[in-house]
């Protein structure tokens, strides 16, 4: 599986109307997940039919088409990616733009569920860190956050990317009554283990069951707890996305804070995101976009230099807003997006 050709070569970078370079992609690969998250997903979730969703050669078309627009960076989310059928097929062919150097970095993030299997092949495709997802060390509160999660399994991922050499950052969505209070445990557990960790908020994407305003807890009140005890160091470092960084003193690790609703980010966005369904979205809080499937399904090959996928990324780019549209008061009210960051990819 490999579309290179004379698109390969780049062509001018994706610059949005307000200045900002697009280098970094996220893409979903698939719409569903081995667990439930209650903020995340619907306990009885409906998933797209196969068609609806993008293949592997689309996927690694569409890849291919940003990496010659410019692309530096791409992540591989979902859904869970690593419960698509095929999904190491897809790294390794991606991994070709890694050894051409056009790409950067290629990474993924994921529950963790299945890691154990995948993490050496992953670090043999040239991954060299992951996100992983973890709530709790508490395997019960574990368990309620994902809906019958075994974190046990999480943790042999966690000890098998290790082995393997990849570096890993936790993410940790703050939930009121399930992790709040122990925070501080989830973030000297993962600094002990040589990973960095990032919190985040919770954010209104898609219906779930839950009033999200009874498990929204602040980051600044979180962060205003840990210094009581801890030493915080604001870092200068920014990867364009709205995670800011300190280094905590006592820990000598990295701890990030994402905190979309109460602190804007976007003057500093580099992203964008696209669906398993090849939807193209430009901001995270908005719904603006573009139909790439349609593009894809369309033309027969993209080898041309400037194909119509090339076009319809470049104009859908100029149309890239300024910001989100997420504020705190929404949360109560349903959703502020109709779509779930399953959908989107996280
Ligand atoms: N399944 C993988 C995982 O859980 O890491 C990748 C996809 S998941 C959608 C990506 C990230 O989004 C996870 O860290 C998850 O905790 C986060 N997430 C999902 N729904 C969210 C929400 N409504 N608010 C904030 N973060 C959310
Ligand atoms: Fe699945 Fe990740 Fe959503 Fe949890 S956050 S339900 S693991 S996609």
């Amino acid at each position: 599986m490999s579309f290179d050709g004379p698109s390969a070569l780049a062509a001018p970078p994706l610059v949005d109307p307000f200045g900002r370079s697009v280098t970094y992609v996220r893409v979903s690969v698939t719409d569903r997940c081995d667990l439930r998250c209650a903020y995340c997903m619907a306990e009885h979730m409906s998933f797209l039919p196969k068609r609806d969703i993008l293949s592997l050669e689309e996927l690694d078309r569409l890849c291919t088409a940003f990496i010659r627009l410019g692309t530096t960076k791409i992540r591989l989310t979902g859904g869970e990616p690593l419960v698509r059928k095929g999904f190491m097929d897809l790294v390794s062919s991606l991994s070709r733009h890694l050894r051409s150097g056009a790409l950067k970095e290629l990474t993924i993030t994921t529950n963790g569920v299945q890691l154990e299997a995948y993490a050496e092949g992953l670090a043999r495709a040239g991954i060299r860190r992951i996100n992983v997802s973890v709530d709790s060390l508490d395997p019960d509160i574990f368990s309620a956050v994902t809906r019958g999660g075994d974190l046990k399994r999480v943790l042999s991922g966690l000890k098998a990317a290790k082995a393997a050499g990849l570096a890993v950052k936790i993410n940790t969505v703050a939930l009121k009554g399930w992790n709040e209070e122990t925070l501080p445990d989830l973030i000297a557990w993962a600094h002990a283990e040589g990973f960095a960790i990032t919190l985040i908020e919770t954010m209104p994407l898609g219906e779930v069951e839950e009033d999200r305003t009874d498990r929204f807890v602040s980051l600044r009140a979180v962060r205003e707890r840990l210094e009581s005890f801890w030493r915080l160091e604001d870092l200068a470092l920014r990867t364009g996305g709205p995670a800011r960084y300190v280094r905590i003193a006592e820990t000598g690790g990295l701890l990030g804070f994402i905190t979309p609703l109460t602190h804007s980010f976007c003057e500093s966005c580099n992203r964008v995101r696209v669906t398993c369904t090849g939807k193209l979205y430009l901001c995270l809080g908005q719904d603006d976009g573009a139909d790439l499937r349609a593009a894809l399904r369309g033309a027969a090959d993209d080898t041309a230099p400037d194909t119509a996928l090339d076009a319809i990324i470049r104009e859908a780019i100029s149309r890239k807003p300024k910001g989100h549209d997420f504020a705190p008061e929404r949360l109560s009210t349903g959703p502020a997006l109709a779509r779930h960051m399953s959908m989107t990819g996280g």
